[in-house]
């Protein structure tokens, strides 16, 4: 792996934990003006610079890659699970009602048909959110990228829009990484994913979408757009986490999904200082152990390994 590809799979990985943290203190709040955005790291229901749950269960996810390849749907269930037996202080209300199902003891396969079935369009951007270790982990495959994209987000969001959102996301974040352009890299990205006509249809529109139209909701299709959005309109690491960040409503998850992709874009080297200096949070939880910037970088670096040989490995 050459020094620019590394410093752009850092980038990713220390980049969504980044636009996790900015967008804390703006979550389920309204849209900031544009006069007034938040452009530091702030306090909210966490002390400023400290990541949320999109980042701890991307965390998980990441452990349970480097545990077990291929992935293995029933470990990373596990996983999910001890997090949420660790008390963590936000949890999606989709994801914690899966969660707890398999907790009690049902296999996360039936969890998953089940939840589909009751509740159809329950289409939360859960597993958007946790997505990119598996894009880090696969940066040198594209066939297990969307694989292992589509495996993870069916443990716990099995509705077909969070599936194909995960796999267009990490397959946009695999083009970035070689360094295509966002427009072509998302154009590209579409091509890997089976979305629906409405996905579709949102991705091609979001660039022209005036900022005042967007929601940020924590649905998957409004958390594409945001990120879409983001990558379309803006051309440095900070402004598009920025930007995205002061959408308020979702804003940590959307900034975390951009993070990702603007990580992978322009690289650690472009995320300002004066974020990484203030990143940090506890994991795994109630261990004591609290992972800086470094971390996310040293975690980037191992995960990206694992990827080294593939396809060859395989
Ligand atoms: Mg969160």
């Amino acid at each position: 792996m050459n020094d620019v590809l590394r410093d752009r799979v850092r980038g990713c990985v220390v980049g969504a934990a980044v636009g996790d943290a900015l967008g804390m203190p703006l979550e389920f709040g309204s849209k900031i003006p544009t006069t007034a955005l938040v452009r530091e790291m702030t306090g909210g229901p966490l002390p400023a610079g400290a990541f949320t749950d999109d980042t701890e269960m991307a965390l998980a996810l990441s452990d349970s890659l480097l545990a077990h390849r291929p992935l293995d749907p029933a470990d990373l269930a596990d996983r999910f699970v001890a997090w949420l037996q660790s008390k963590p202080r936000d949890v999606g209300i989709h994801t914690g009602s899966v969660l707890y199902q398999i907790a009690a003891g049902e296999p996360w396969d039936r969890v998953a048909e089940s939840v589909l079935r009751r509740r159809p369009d329950s289409a939360g951007n859960g597993s958007m959110m946790r997505c990119w270790p598996i894009a880090v982990a696969h940066w040198n495959d594209l066939d297990l990228l969307v694989s292992e994209s589509r495996l993870q987000s069916r443990v716990t969001h099995p509705h077909p829009d969070c599936i194909e959102g995960c796999v267009f996301v990490n397959s946009a974040i695999y083009y970035l990484l070689r360094g295509l352009l966002p427009a072509e890299a998302i154009a590209r990205a579409m091509t890997h994913a089976d979305l629906s006509p409405e996905m579709q249809k949102v991705i091609r529109s979001a660039p022209r979408k005036p900022r005042d139209a967007l929601e940020n909701s924590g649905w998957v299709r409004h958390a594409v757009e945001s990120v879409v959005w983001g990558m379309r309109t803006w051309d440095s690491f900070e402004e598009i986490v920025v930007q995205v960040a002061n959408l308020g409503n979702d804003a940590d998850t959307s900034a975390a999904i951009v993070g990702a992709m603007a990580g992978a874009v322009y690289g650690l080297s472009a995320i300002p200082d004066r974020w990484l200096a203030e990143l940090h949070g506890e994991w795994p939880l109630r261990s004591g152990t609290i992972w800086t910037s470094e971390d996310f970088v040293a975690l980037a670096d191992r995960l990206a390994e694992t990827g080294e040989n593939e396809p060859a490995g395989r």
